[in-house]
């Protein structure tokens, strides 16, 4: 169970409590009672049945009814021990037999004065296995150890670790106390102090752990300095960028150049809805390294993606006189050993590609500005390698695919600064969403045709969980042949993950210049693929689909002037989760609301893509409901920080030890240190 210490054993913590603070009369037990505690006396003990169905029964009495006991295991020892006539003091969960309530194995201990003080307080519950049950380590065991090991301990085995200011301030209980409350409540006070301590404590030991992570990579790297804006942003910005920028998108980028400019190694988040515009902003950032002779790259998430931003950016940026290469898996051979030796003699400018952009044996002449597009595969981890393979790293964008709740943001981000993009492009009409039942179907086909007669374009998209199920990829061509057969003049595109690379770009272009009017796809087109004349998105088999991922698509469309729609398909059987997530959908477009609520449904651990992003194995503390708690603690060490940023001062020598110790061996840690 990873305990392998006595401290190890103080920190498995109770997942619930047993209120025996009450005695209940037999008479108030009803359809809702829990485990409750009865006072009385023990009834004689009768035996019944034979063989395998032997069982022991007798009943309890107290001054307002009697309610039955039965047993069907170790009655011989039972019949031995219980002794009828005494009073005892019953806790177990009542059940309803034939009109009558009993209980079947309630714990019966005898009420002498010792277990008088048993009674009060809330007896906690602990996780255990099977095979420890047998061994004597149920819950009572684990807890019987648990008190054991709290009677000797004293403050010198816990000692404090936070600042006194700090628990003054925000009155919270001593170390030593929280332990013992945690394990030991009096009462509802007791547990959720010592839970608000404890929540606190492990929320801050991560948030300093990440601030001093941050605050260290900007005193070992000095960033590269992008003094001037020159010729290659104004020329861009004068002569090619086809709009004007939204007010978010001009703050994201000074906020760039404040980074850039003053020797500050920028490691920095961009979140932005879809379709808020991020593209343009890493453009521009990459201009800026540019006007100041350095390169830049791009990552995206998939081919396709990185080929779209290669050929958007190609044919904007020869304008300006910049050369942008491809890198990608299928760029082999020739191709491949040239664009290399390009890279490293500085001929290419930009250069765009998937995750071999930073793989060995990839060179820069002098990598100024890394963006990482829609990832949040990339996680601290990751990025502390970065650190390590360059000695001057590169200024580090990172883009969201989807928007992520500030909480989860300040715990798998924390070591990143962050920027929001709060504002969609002027004239864009929210995109309506529809839930609609499979044996709408044809109402739905009519749609997308008076769609396609005003010359707009459509996607379907499949489920494909698993890019080489066999069952998915026959749900896909079923439902193209079908599409065929409904749409017999239109021309129609297929794309999936098992079409060759050329393929699939060959499909992908005709539905771009319009060829095709309708394009049946798997999820391959979720990121970042923009066709602004596409104005439906028909999303088959949607209870399949994550809500990151409903909303990913959702944002292929709505692009143009044009009003859009989103129709989500289901069949009638669908779970209670994906009706949550169906009518989130339904209700708003607003990407954060939508991140929190599949933060809610899924929990931190499991929300798209955090799995490698390094969410810590939180022991107490719980990010979706300790929201709050979260906050108090990212003020405080940003306080303690910015007071104390080597803890130095005396106040702080118990935190940085504590802090020292954390990390070695604790499962967690690693992916944060
Ligand atoms: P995302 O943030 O999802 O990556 P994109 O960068 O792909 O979004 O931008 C979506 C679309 O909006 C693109 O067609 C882009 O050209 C357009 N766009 C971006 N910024 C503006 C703006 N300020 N005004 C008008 N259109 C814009
Ligand atoms: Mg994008």
């Amino acid at each position: 169970m990873g305990i392998y210490t006595f401290f190890d054993l103080l920190n498995h913590f109770p997942f619930r409590y047993i209120d025996k603070t009450k005695i209940y009369n037999i008479t108030d037990l009803n359809f809702n009672t829990q485990h409750v505690q009865l006072i009385g006396e023990l009834g004689p003990l009768k035996m019944a049945g034979f063989g395998q169905k032997k069982r022991l029964s007798s009943y309890l009495k107290d001054s307002t009814g009697k309610v039955e006991l039965v047993w069907f295991r170790g009655i011989t020892f039972l019949q031995k021990t219980l002794v009828p006539g005494a009073t005892y003091l019953l806790f177990g969960k009542p059940t309803l037999f034939r009109n009558q309530f009993n209980f079947s194995h309630p714990e019966l201990s005898l009420a002498s004065k010792q277990n008088q003080t048993d009674i009060q307080g809330f007896e906690p519950v602990y996780l255990t296995a099977e095979k420890l049950k047998t061994r004597g380590l149920d819950s009572r065991g684990l807890f019987n150890l648990i008190k054991t090991l709290l009677h000797q301990l004293n403050m010198g085995h816990l000692t404090e670790n936070m600042p006194a200011t700090v628990l003054k301030e925000l009155n919270l209980i001593s170390r030593l106390q929280a332990y013992q409350k945690i394990h030991l409540p009096k009462n509802e006070t007791d547990i959720a102090q010592s839970k608000q301590r404890l929540k606190f404590e492990e929320l801050l030991m991560i948030q300093m752990k990440l601030l001093l992570l941050k605050n260290s990579r900007r005193h070992t790297f000095k960033g590269f300095v992008f003094e001037t804006v020159g010729d290659y942003f104004n020329n861009y910005f004068h002569k090619v960028l086809p709009f004007e920028l939204t007010g978010a998108q001009k703050r994201v980028l000074k906020e760039i150049r404040q980074d850039t400019l003053h020797q500050k190694h920028m490691n920095r988040l961009l979140q932005g809805d879809v379709g808020s515009g991020k593209t343009v902003v890493a453009l521009m950032s990459m201009l800026m390294a540019l006007d100041n002779g350095y390169q830049a790259c791009l990552m995206a998430p998939t081919e396709i993606l990185a080929q779209q931003h290669f050929k958007g950016m190609q044919q904007e940026l020869k304008k300006v006189g910049l050369t942008v290469a491809l890198l990608t898996g299928s760029v082999k051979g020739k191709a491949r050993k040239q664009v290399l030796q390009y890279l490293k003699e500085g001929i290419i400018h930009i250069l765009i590609g998937t995750h071999a952009l930073i793989e060995d044996p990839v060179v820069y002449k002098n990598l100024g500005l890394l963006v990482i597009d829609e990832q949040h595969r990339f996680g601290v981890a990751q990025r502390a390698r970065l650190w390590r393979k360059n000695t001057s790293p590169p200024h580090v964008l990172v883009m969201t695919a989807t928007p992520i709740p500030r909480t989860l943001a300040l715990t798998i981000y924390g070591d990143l600064d962050v920027s929001v993009i709060d504002e969609l492009p002027p004239g864009r009409k929210p995109v309506i969403t529809t839930h609609r039942n499979d044996s709408k179907r044809l109402a739905v086909f009519g749609f997308i045709k008076e769609e396609i007669a005003k010359g707009r374009q459509v996607y379907i998209v499949y489920p494909l969980i698993n890019e080489s199920e066999t069952l998915d990829l026959k749900d896909l061509m079923d439902g193209y042949e079908s599409i065929q057969r409904a749409f017999p003049k239109q021309q129609i595109s297929i794309v999936h993950g098992r079409m060759k690379p050329a393929d699939k770009d060959f499909e992908m272009q005709r539905f771009v210049k319009q060829e095709t009017q309708i394009m049946v796809a798997t999820t391959v087109i979720e990121v970042g693929v923009n066709v602004p004349n596409a104005s439906i998105m028909i999303i088959e088999n949607a209870e399949r689909f994550g809500l990151s991922q409903l909303h990913q698509l959702r944002g292929r469309v709505g692009r143009g002037a044009e009003q859009s729609y989103c129709i989500l398909m289901t069949g009638n059987k669908i779970s209670a989760d994906a009706r949550k997530r169906l009518s989130t959908m339904v209700q708003t477009n607003d990407g954060f609301k939508i991140a929190e609520v599949d933060l809610e449904i899924r929990g931190p651990g499991n929300l798209e893509g955090t799995q490698q992003s390094g969410v810590p194995n939180l022991k107490i503390a719980n990010l979706v409901q300790d929201q709050a708690i979260l906050q108090t603690a990212r003020n405080t060490a940003l306080q303690i920080i910015e007071q104390d940023a080597q803890l130095l001062l005396p106040e702080h020598q118990s935190l940085k030890q504590h802090l020292n110790s954390l990390g070695k061996g604790s499962v967690g840690w690693a992916h944060i240190s």
